[in-house]
């Protein structure tokens, strides 16, 4: 096989988390985007030490089980990668997946432990609380666009007025507001020229909360000032309603592609949004880290809750628990009922300060926050936890932070994952240091895309 060629074959199997496995006469190749049971045709891209990946070139046919994609942008967009497959069968995909990972890392485990499967997202379209849309052109020098890079492409952009991760107000609100902002000229990342960014937009779940923020830079084109984006807020109100509770207009000159704030101008009410997660009350502000799927949150964080099970000692609360990287405190204050004390450590100081805010709105008084990196803060924590909850990034945990945390010696932890291909690495750690895993249940927070998340029970090996 060489580079430039075109092969033709069936998908085996996707590996976590977009790597479809073909073979071509005994050699495995690796396309992205693609599902099981699909027949692709595709072109050589690499070929080092016997290993050939391959770019898609076009779907002969579709999978057998393949449905018909409810979202008219999917393919050219880069958002969703699983459209064109039945929420059950992505269920399906996302279990073998991590089951394969964990059967591999946890060959040399000599206890058993428990696979529970995995639990959906209560709803598999129209999930998201947030979206960040950007500003720019499906093809150089094309009309301008508002939506998401398409798949593959770093410059282009396409309007994703119909996009199905996210409800009705969302898409009315991206619609509008292309229009309204359709003649002025947005911000090119490689001249650094231009005024339109980015539309975030928050929607609440359970509240029904919409906050809505323009990011622009301050290269204000003539004509636009303050009375123009009143305009802007005006037919937004008219449009979609007394749920709208903020519109903002943010100032980023940052050459970077973030969603951040230089300055902030409220052209409408306030800057934050009031979201329930069982039964907890939490105020998201407009750059707030908060799960984005509200009620998959629910049974992530119960699914955690059930798998620390009971930690008072005949009902009095006496344990000392870590929430490590802990956001904005949505964890630490589901524990803090059942615990003397719960310390939440996270890096983000706004989330911090988020989570302190929220702790005292939930007339919670045993929780305490520490803005830190965990490798530096559990040197400075006095106190010894009896039990630690672990939810990193996708990049899991410093391997020096990993042997502190080991190091406290703690009977159980749960360690809540978002990149299973982290945390197998992580587990290695744990399995040589003497803890076991016992349970694992995945839930998906994420249909339609390639993440999942994994709740694991690890405990120490009862001594022989
Ligand atoms: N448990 C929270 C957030 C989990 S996301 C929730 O469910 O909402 C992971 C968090 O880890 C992010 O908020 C991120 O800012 C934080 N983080 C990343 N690296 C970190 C580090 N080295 N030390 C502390 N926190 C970190």
């Amino acid at each position: 096989m060489k580079k430039g060629e075109h092969y033709m074959g069936v998908v085996e199997r996707v590996d976590f988390p977009n790597k479809g496995i073909i073979n071509i006469d005994g050699t495995v190749c690796v396309v992205k985007n693609v599902t099981p049971g699909q027949t692709v045709e595709f072109v050589v891209s690499k070929k080092r030490e016997g290993k050939v990946e391959g770019r898609l070139f076009n779907v002969i046919k579709e999978a057998p089980n393949a449905i018909k994609s409810p979202c008219p942008h999917f393919g050219l967009c880069g958002g969703c990668n699983y459209l064109n497959m039945a929420y059950e069968d992505q269920l399906k995909l996302k279990e073998t997946q991590v089951r394969r990972l964990l059967d591999r890392a946890l060959e040399k485990q000599d206890a058993e432990w428990e696979f529970l499967g995995i639990k959906g997202s209560p709803k598999a379209y129209e999930y998201r609380n947030k979206m960040e849309f950007t500003f720019g052109d499906e093809y150089k020098d094309g009309p301008i666009c508002l939506g998401m890079h398409k798949r593959g492409s770093f410059h282009d952009v396409v309007t994703v007025n119909e996009c199905q991760l996210v409800d009705e107000d969302f898409r009315k609100i991206l619609s509008l507001t292309l229009e309204y902002f359709k003649s002025l000229p947005y911000f090119h990342k490689l001249t650094h020229k231009g005024y339109l960014r980015h539309l975030l937009v928050r929607k609440a779940t359970k509240t029904s909360e919409i906050l809505v923020a323009l990011v622009t830079t301050s290269q204000t084109p003539e004509g636009v000032d303050r009375e123009f984006l009143n305009g802007w807020k005006d037919e937004l109100l008219s449009s979609v309603g007394q749920n709208i509770v903020g519109v903002l207009n943010i100032i980023n000159d940052s050459i970077a592609d973030v969603v951040k704030a230089d300055s902030t101008d409220i052209l409408f009410g306030r800057d934050y949004i009031n979201e329930e997660i069982l039964g907890l009350n939490f105020k998201i502000s407009t750059f707030s880290f908060f799960q984005t799927n509200s009620l998959g949150a629910e049974v992530l964080y119960e699914t955690a809750r059930e798998f620390i099970g009971d930690l008072s000692n005949n009902g009095v609360p006496e344990a000392t628990v870590f929430d490590l990287y802990s956001g904005t405190g949505t964890i630490a204050q589901l524990m803090a009922p059942v615990a003397k004390k719960v310390i939440g450590v996270e890096i983000v100081k706004e989330a911090v300060e988020a989570a302190k805010e929220n702790a005292e709105l939930n007339g919670l008084h045993n929780c305490e926050f520490v803005a830190d990196d965990v490798l530096v803060a559990l040197d400075k924590i006095p106190e010894r936890p009896d039990y630690i909850i672990l939810d990193p990034p996708r990049d899991g945990i410093n391997p020096k932070a990993l042997r502190k945390i080991i190091d406290y010696n703690v009977d159980s932890l749960v360690y809540i994952s978002c990149k299973p291909t982290s945390l197998v690495r992580d587990l290695e750690a744990f399995l040589l240091a003497g803890y076991v895993v016992k349970k694992v249940c995945l839930v998906d927070m994420f249909p339609n895309v390639p993440h999942i998340e994994t709740v694991c029970l690890l405990s120490r090996k009862a001594p022989v």
